[in-house]
């Protein structure tokens, strides 16, 4: 962003605005300037370009393609071409002007006074200096891909400056989404690597085994209280109870001895041994202690989740009765 100081004094501002374009009727009753001027922005296989596309009349006069690293944003392509088609007319000698985007976002923030985006700053500063040299500058909002000449045209270089492109970038700060981003990559490996490493929340690790994949599982499960303790361990097992002294054995019903926990309810317990037979029959795959985790991805971890959820609901009952 551009500091706030060095922005235009509020008494600089020229109040700007656009106008959106919906067809190729509109376009031609909005085309009648000395020059017209495409731009675009594109990414295209993780590569990212701009481009602007001059035209006098029917003659496409000058073509530029600019590049951008890959961590910029198509809106800031984008805006990286309108930005230099502002500086572009600045040279010109021609009385009016048009410029025509696809991107909304990017002709807001020009508009928008309050943006401190260099790029929009920059483009109001060069529109200023275009009213002190009496030229007329319009800006348009176009629909992509409906077939405009001088938009398919700047379309194709920007895809071209994306691709092609080996120099030096046009325009190369960085996104604030990248940075954020990356922070949040960064947060997560460190989550993930001390998760991995703690000897605790063994149970949830059989589970998920990678907390950030994890992440993206659990925003598909609706958590109930059973998932909850079904997922952690902590909840109404005998182990469990037994070890913060609320029942006196921590076996299960089965067998003296045999420690009632998730693993044992899910995978040995001979109690549920014809409701797991089924399961199996139904997950086409026999369940042990490394392939829990497995369930919980494919297309079939609501049936696995049943399962479960149904044996952890009768062991907790039948311990509230005991
Ligand atoms: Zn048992």
């Amino acid at each position: 962003m551009t500091p706030a100081i060095d922005a235009p004094h509020p008494a600089m501002h020229v109040d700007l605005e656009y106008r959106s374009l919906v067809d190729q009727e509109q376009l031609e009753s909005n085309s009648n300037f000395n020059i017209r001027i495409f731009t675009d922005g594109s990414k295209f296989e993780g590569k990212v370009g701009a481009a602007l596309s001059m035209w006098d009349g029917a003659a496409e006069i000058k073509a530029l393609k600019l590049a951008l690293p890959s961590y910029s944003t198509v809106y800031q392509a984008e805006l990286l071409a309108i930005c230099r088609a502002t500086r572009e007319l600045l040279k010109l000698k021609a009385h009016s002007y048009g410029i025509y985007s696809d991107s909304m976002a990017a002709l807001q923030t020009v508009t928008n006074v309050r943006s401190l985006h260099p790029l929009a700053v920059e483009t109001r500063e060069n529109l200023q200096t275009a009213t002190y040299q009496k030229k007329l500058v319009n800006l348009f909002w176009i629909k992509a891909h409906a077939g405009l000449e001088g938009n398919e045209r700047a379309d194709r270089l920007a895809k071209e400056a994306a691709v092609g492109s080996k120099r030096k970038h046009d325009y190369d700060l960085c996104p604030i989404s990248f940075v954020k981003r990356s922070i949040r990559m960064r947060t997560l490996d460190e989550w993930n690597q001390r998760y991995q490493n703690a000897n605790t929340a063994g149970i949830t690790k059989l589970f998920f085994p990678d907390a950030v994949a994890a992440h993206k599982i659990i925003k598909k499960i609706k958590p109930t209280g059973i998932t909850t303790q079904l997922m952690t361990g902590h909840g109404g097992f005998s182990e469990y109870l037994n070890r913060f002294g609320c029942k006196d054995n921590p076996s299960c019903i089965c067998e003296p001895g045999a420690l009632e926990t998730i693993p044992h309810i899910l995978l040995t317990c001979p109690v549920f041994a014809s409701i797991r037979y089924n399961a199996e029959i139904n997950l086409e795959s026999k369940m042990d202690k490394d392939s829990l985790h497995k369930f919980m991805l494919g297309k079939n971890r609501d049936i696995f989740l049943e399962y479960c959820c149904k044996l952890v609901n009768k062991v907790v009952n039948r311990n509230k009765s005991v």
